[in-house]
């Protein structure tokens, strides 16, 4: 089976994690470096990084603006830290959501806008920094947690706002097992963002540092055809439910470890990501480039667009009935993916929070067409992936 996703790990992220070999300012200092910023914060999960940086920033009570088409976990991080959501529908002409529709519904009441890269596509920052200038109250957040560095005509996204938020879990572009990251120009926001972490956040164990390490051996060992049918087969039973159940529609709420500092482990295996960022973005493009050229003048599928600066965190494709087609490519050996297939505002622990007159069709749109072909792929392995999307889709 070629799977849906494959952390890009090699030796130096195994021994670096088995030796505990670098500690959480290592990794920062590495992160700090690669977004090109001075500060960089870590957390255990992104939405943790968030939370604090809700409370960092001093907004409570108000409105928070961010995509439909996005992560549940953004959400979650926004009510659970005494702010209301506010979601906007997608764009037109792409995964992004609607600048204009979000500048709109800027009131009295908000307090921060979160723009997200994505799927890796970069934040129009022509119109956001328009907006940063007519509304300069507003606090702009960067969600970067699948654009990792991605660029606008050459501009990194997450400069471009009071502070960015990353996630680092197995599934993101690059890891550091679990974790997330808070990055910053704002040395006061920065320091005051380190107090509160060390006031809430408990100290790690060396006993969970090494369950860690085995739940990353465990994921990678999905890149064999054997570690495939064994995670697979824990994940029937049940018995990676805490580490692949991301989410419940109808509860807000956060895993149990979310106020447990990053381990050496973890923040071992962040470090030696950091230098591998350039040699996993290229391959993405690369093998995106492949997709587009294998998939282009099919008329039943729409490729992922190509756009200098994105990073590629999935590969977007879009066709009329995804789910079959997953089904049907699993037969034949391939692993697709279906990111983001939910709006969350449907969801029920969303439904009273969100105005009846809101509505969010070109997020519908997306959740009901959108499928990913696994990137971490060699040339051979992405046009057998090829072959065998175009054919299921022949076939229908
Ligand atoms: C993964 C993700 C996050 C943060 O996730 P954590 O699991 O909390 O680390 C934030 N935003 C988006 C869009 C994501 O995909």
């Amino acid at each position: 089976m070629i799977p849906r996703l494959r952390p890009s790990l090699g030796a130096r992220e195994f021994v670096s994690a088995f030796l505990a070999r670098y500690s959480l300012e290592d990794f920062e200092s590495a992160f700090a470096d690669l977004a090109g910023q001075t500060e960089a914060i870590a957390f255990p999960y992104g939405r943790t990084g968030l939370l604090l940086l809700l409370e960092a920033l001093g907004l409570k009570g108000r409105e928070i603006i961010l995509p439909s088409y996005t992560c549940v976990v953004v959400a979650h991080a926004i009510v659970l830290s005494g702010n209301q959501p506010v979601f906007i529908d997608s764009a037109s002409d792409n995964f992004n959501m609607d600048l204009d529709l979000a500048e709109a519904r800027i009131g009295e009441q908000t307090g921060a806008l979160i723009a997200t890269s994505i799927h890796g596509y970069p934040v129009d920052l022509d119109r956001l920094d328009a907006i940063r200038n007519r509304h300069p109250d507003v606090v702009v957040i960067q969600d970067c947690a699948h654009g990792f560095m991605s660029q606008w005509n050459g501009h990194p996204v997450q400069k471009h706002g009071r502070a960015a938020i990353f996630g680092l879990n197995v599934s993101k572009l690059m890891t550091s097992i679990f974790g997330g990251m808070v990055t910053t120009d704002d040395c006061e926001l920065a320091a005051r963002l380190r107090e509160l972490r060390a006031a809430r956040l408990s100290q790690s164990s060396r006993f969970r540092d090494m369950k860690q390490v085995i739940y990353l051996t465990a994921a990678s060992a999905a890149l064999h055809p054997l570690g495939f049918s064994l995670v697979n087969r824990m994940i029937k039973t049940g018995a990676l439910d805490r580490f692949v159940k991301y989410y419940d529609e109808g509860k807000i709420d956060m895993p149990a470890d979310y106020l447990a500092t990053l381990g050496r482990a973890a923040a071992s295996v962040g470090y030696a990501q950091c230098g591998r960022y350039d040699e996993i973005v290229a391959a993405r493009r690369r093998i995106s480039a492949t997709y587009d050229r294998l998939l282009s003048g099919s008329p039943h599928i729409q490729p992922a667009p190509l756009v200098d600066g994105a990073t590629y965190s999935h590969y977007v494709a879009r066709v009329k009935d995804p789910v079959s087609l997953v089904a049907k490519a699993s037969t034949k050996g391939v692993e697709l993916g279906r990111v983001i297939d939910y709006c969350v505002p449907d969801f029920a622990a969303y439904r009273g929070m969100v105005p009846d007159t809101a509505d969010f069709p070109r997020t519908r749109q997306l959740n009901s067409e959108i499928v990913n072909l696994p990137l971490s792929v060699s040339e051979a392995e992405a046009e057998r992936v090829a072959d065998v999307v175009r054919a299921c889709l022949h076939a229908s």
